[in-house]
């Protein structure tokens, strides 16, 4: 029976544990088209790759009434990658909407307003159970603060004097307000939060 995977909240990353896991080779990743590949003839319903999916993404179905529930429930899940993902502190960008280049750092950082950007590489990039969404951290700043997400170098890094990623800058007017290296788990939230809003004070 078939694997479903559900793509509103999937990453679709390579590093999807379902490929380290299959012992048939019915679950593996496309590196030429970049998406996860499930061959269900090589399926055998072990259910492995669906207990590796921190997320609940992947469901393995047993029977054609599990598999018509499985779509069922997929096809009516309000959720979408923006709303789980894309706006978290520490997860990979998948939205165009908040990427920026590193040459366009010192543009956006150019408001009168806030503008908090979080500099990533694709080795600080963590799971999505534990990043924090970014409205969360952010309450205690206005609503019009800016927020872009930016892929940098270790030269960006050495610019900002960045140890550790992912990291959040806060700027004002291109004067950067405060930062934060390394990545806060979700039990460390609070302390993330007050950490921001000094820079604000
Ligand atoms: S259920 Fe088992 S065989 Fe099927 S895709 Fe998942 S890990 Fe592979």
């Amino acid at each position: 029976m078939p694997v479903v995977v559900n793509f509103k909240i999937c990453d679709n990353a390579k590093e999807c544990g379902g490929v380290a896991v299959c012992p048939t080779g019915a679950y593996t990743y496309d590196e030429e088209k970049e998406t996860i590949v499930i061959d269900n003839d090589k399926c055998i319903s072990c259910g492995l790759c669906e207990r590796e999916c921190p997320i609940g993404a992947i469901m393995v179905a047993k029977t054609k009434e599990e598999y018509e529930k499985i779509k069922e429930e997929v096809d009516n899940d309000p959720r979408t990658t923006k709303d789980l993902f894309v706006d978290r502190y520490g997860a990979a960008p998948l939205s165009e909407f908040f990427m920026i280049e590193e040459t366009d750092i010192e543009e956006k950082t150019k408001s009168q307003g806030l503008t908090l950007i979080e500099f990533y590489n694709d080795d600080s990039i963590q799971c999505l159970l534990k990043s924090i969404p970014i409205k969360e951290l952010t309450n205690s700043f206005p609503k019009d603060t800016l927020f872009y997400k930016v892929d940098v170098t270790e030269e960006t890094m050495n610019k900002y004097s960045i140890e550790e990623l992912p990291a959040l800058l806060v700027f004002k007017n291109k004067e950067l307000l405060g930062k934060i290296d390394g990545y806060f788990e979700n039990d460390h939230k609070e302390e993330l939060i007050s950490k921001l809003a000094e820079f604000i004070k």
